[in-house]
Formats: C-alpha cells, structure tokens, sequence
C-alpha cells in the first residue's frame, strides 16, 4: 500500500547534497523545510533550485516550504561567557540597559516585549529549564523572582506563555528573507510565533505586495493563545503546523497530546491541512534506530488523520537522514494500513453538514467501493475539501499546473499527478493506471461534476 500520511523533512547540513536528496524524496518525502533560521539569502535559494531539478527529473512532485525564524526572543550578554548560578526565590532584573548582565540583572534587547509584559507573568528561558515570574514593570525594566532554574547566561531564548506581544508577527529579519525567497516561488510560507488571525493577514498582504505567484500560508502554533484561538487562525491560513518543540515550553507538557487532537479536528473541519512536527524521531539524530515511543508517536499521528509528519535535527544533522526518511515511511504505511483496515468513526468529531459536496464524493467512493477518486484539480480547492473527509482510498489529483501538483503534495492520501499536457477523461484514467490502478470503480471530480466510471 501506498503511503497516506505525507512527510515534511527539514533541510540541513547533512542533507543538502543532490544524492542524499535524491535518495530522501525517492523513501518518501512530499515536501521539503527550509529554515529560515539558519541560512537565508542565495544558500536558501540554491536549494530551492535543487529540490526543483531533484523533483523534475525524478518525475515526482514535492513541495517546498520555507519557515520564517519569527520573533524568536533571547536575552543580552553577560560580562563573561560563564554560567551565572541562580537561586530559587532570587530576584532578578531585567531592563533596557545593554552593559553586560550579572547574577542580578541583564539586558532584554526588545523594548517592545519589556512593554508588553505585566505582573504576574511568566518569563520561561533555556527551553524551560528556568522560570520568573514578572513582580513589577516600569517603563525601562521589569522585576521578577526565580521560581526554577540554577544557572543563566548570555543569549538564551526566552518564552512568554502568558503575554501577548503587540508587535508585527514578521521581524525585519523575517520581512528580508520572505522578499528574498518568494522570488523563488515556494509552494508553502511557514509563520512562527502566530497570536492572531491578523498576523497570517499580514504575511499574505506583504506576500501579495511582492509576488502573484499563489504561495500558501502555514501558520505554526506554538502559543496558548494561538491555541485558543485556532478556528480563527486555521480560517485564515492555508494550513497549520503543530510546532511542538516551543509549544511544548509554552504550555504544560501533558496537554500538548490533547491540544494536538484538537488542532488536528479543528482542522479537519475547516478543510486546512496539518502538520505535526518535532522530535518525532529525534533519537535518531544519533542512532540508527528509533524510540520504541517514537515509533508510537509517529504512528499515533496517521491515525489521528493529520496529513503530515514532518523531520527535524533527524535529518538536517542526523547521522543517517535517509535512514530517518525511510524509517518514517515505514511506521506511516503500516498505521495507514491499520487505520484505514480499522476506521474510527469520524461521526462522532466532525462537524461537516450532511450535504457538504465533499462529504457527498467520499460517500459515493464508499458506497459504490470504488478504488480512487481522480480530482481533475484546477486549483487546490476541491482536492483539499476532498482530502480533508479523509477517503480511505487514494485521490488521485491530475494537475496541469505544477504549483498545483507540488501544493497538493501536502495532503493526506492526495497522489497528484503533473502534466502540462493532461485534462481529458482518459487522461484521468491514465493517471490512475500510472499509480497502479488498473481495475475497479472510479469516482471523477471534474469541477462540479461528479461522476462514477468503470475504469476499462
Ligand atoms: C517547533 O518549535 O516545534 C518548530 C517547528 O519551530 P522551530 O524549529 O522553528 O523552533
């Protein structure tokens, strides 16, 4: 069987050689992560120019998103490069002077996050590892106390799980790289550090102000307030992503799995695809094998129906990436199998209407056991509200537009197929031969048509 959950692999050092590439989209994956973080400029774009020959002479489309680095927040330096110790109950400043820190003070370089915060909050630094809690603020500097932590020391980043930050979502860093690299035409943009709808509104008017190529829009979640305000966000972005690496430092650990089905049904209703990221096999940045936990995680993720796993240090610094791929791969085909063997009754979470057109074609594959549902996809619309009923059958996307192809790339259980050359009906069923249908019932979506064929 065919892998239905996608894969989303974070480019980096160890893998940005075209074999190793080659070897990556052959295991499995549908598209690929460039963050913006590390490298910017032309050393991202030359592997946007890679993926794209990879792609084309292998015949199979990927896409490519490129990830902002957002308002990553860090403290200032200290008067030495050693650790400062803490004390649990210490007080600690910190202000808008940028002499050198010590045990009792330093610099926070971003005037507008010292504005923003307000007693009581929590100032979480290290990943975690340390946690203040805000006891007065003035115009230059805020107070706190230390409630955890032993040591700090020069640019940590910070978290606030209980601030909103009134700034632009986009730095001038992030507002640089995105006019640098929607000259090369990603398929997707991911956003880090999303509060509110407005900041995807924001993204996509700065994206529209410098390009008419149709870049879709990810929005990462990673705050509770993005949590809870996730109908919103999902509505007005194209997609979102699960970034559990920092939302897991922003709110309790434990809820992370309940938030991530949360986000994941909210999604499903809206017709906006989801990704799941980080450490899903994160011990294999040193190891050949995964977690027996890892394994479990990974497999949790099809079966919850999400459309996409996605790498992290596994492959952009792991030993073996194409090791990590192929791994992936592998759990996925088997809980897809599984999943789709022992359907969970998606009843009992959705809240589609009964005459959703959708609903309607996913209905008419089951009922009449048909084997694909070929979309004759235009644009990406109706391929994703497809997808998004979560057809225990392939849907198989004929595109005569590559952007269409390599978008489409992301969804669950979509296998689409580019050809500037296709569009009649036996083009349809010629695409469902080349993915290895030869027999059996086909349900044809050709804009608002929809019709049953017996593939002869
Ligand atoms: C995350 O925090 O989980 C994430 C994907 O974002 P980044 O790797 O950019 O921190």
């Amino acid at each position: 069987m065919n892998k239905y959950t996608k894969i989303t692999a974070s480019i980096g050092p160890n893998c940005e050689d075209v074999e190793t590439l080659t070897r990556m989209i052959k295991a499995g994956v549908n598209m690929c992560r460039l963050n913006f973080s590390h490298d910017t400029g032309d050393v991202q774009g030359n592997k946007i120019d890679l993926i794209r020959d990879i792609s084309s002479e292998l015949d199979m489309p990927v896409a490519i998103m490129i990830d902002l680095q957002g308002p990553k927040h860090r403290i200032g330096n200290f008067e030495t490069e050693h650790k400062y110790p803490l004390e649990i109950g210490q007080k600690f400043t910190f202000d808008s002077d940028d002499t050198p820190g010590d045990s009792t003070r330093v610099q926070l370089p971003d005037s507008d996050v010292l504005e923003s915060l307000h007693v009581g909050d929590r100032i979480l630094l290290n990943d975690g590892k340390i946690e203040m809690v805000v006891d007065t603020v003035s115009a230059d500097k805020v107070e706190t106390t230390v409630v955890r932590g032993t040591e700090i020391w020069s640019r940590r980043g910070f978290n606030l799980p209980d601030t909103e930050i009134s700034t632009s979502v986009l730095t001038p860093k992030d507002r640089a790289d995105l006019a640098y690299a929607v000259t090369k035409n990603p398929d997707y943009v991911a956003i880090s550090f999303v509060q509110r709808p407005e900041d995807v509104a924001e993204v996509r008017d700065f994206i529209s102000q410098h390009t008419s190529h149709p870049i879709k829009i990810i929005a990462k979640i990673e705050r509770p307030n993005a949590v809870e305000r996730i109908a919103d966000i999902a509505s007005a972005a194209d997609g979102i992503m699960i970034a559990r690496g920092d939302l897991a430092v922003e709110v309790p650990y434990a809820e992370v799995p309940a938030i991530s089905r949360h986000i994941i049904r909210e999604c499903r209703k809206m017709n906006k695809p989801v990704i799941v990221a980080t450490q899903m096999l994160g011990s294999m940045v040193n190891s050949e094998f995964p977690t027996r936990a890892e394994i479990t995680d990974v497999a949790n993720a099809a079966y919850l129906r999400a459309d996409s796993t996605m790498t992290s240090e596994e492959t952009t610094i792991g030993i073996n990436p194409v090791n990590a791929i192929e791994t992936m791969a592998n759990i996925l085909v088997h809980a897809d199998a599984d999943a789709i063997a022992n359907p969970y009754d998606w009843s009992r979470v959705e809240n589609i209407p009964e005459n959703d057109w959708s609903r309607s074609v996913a209905s008419m594959a089951y009922l009449n056991k048909a084997s694909a549902i070929v979309v004759f996809a235009r644009d990406t619309i109706a391929t994703t509200e497809i997808s998004c009923r979560k057809p225990d059958i392939p849907v198989i996307a004929v595109c005569n537009e590559s952007v269409i192809a390599n978008q489409l790339c992301l969804l669950r259980g979509v296998f689409p197929i580019y050809d500037n050359q296709l569009f009649g009906m036996r083009d349809g069923f010629n695409a469902a031969r080349k993915f290895g249908i030869n027999s059996g019932k086909l349900v044809i979506v050709d804009e608002d048509k929809i019709s049953l064929r017996t593939l002869d």
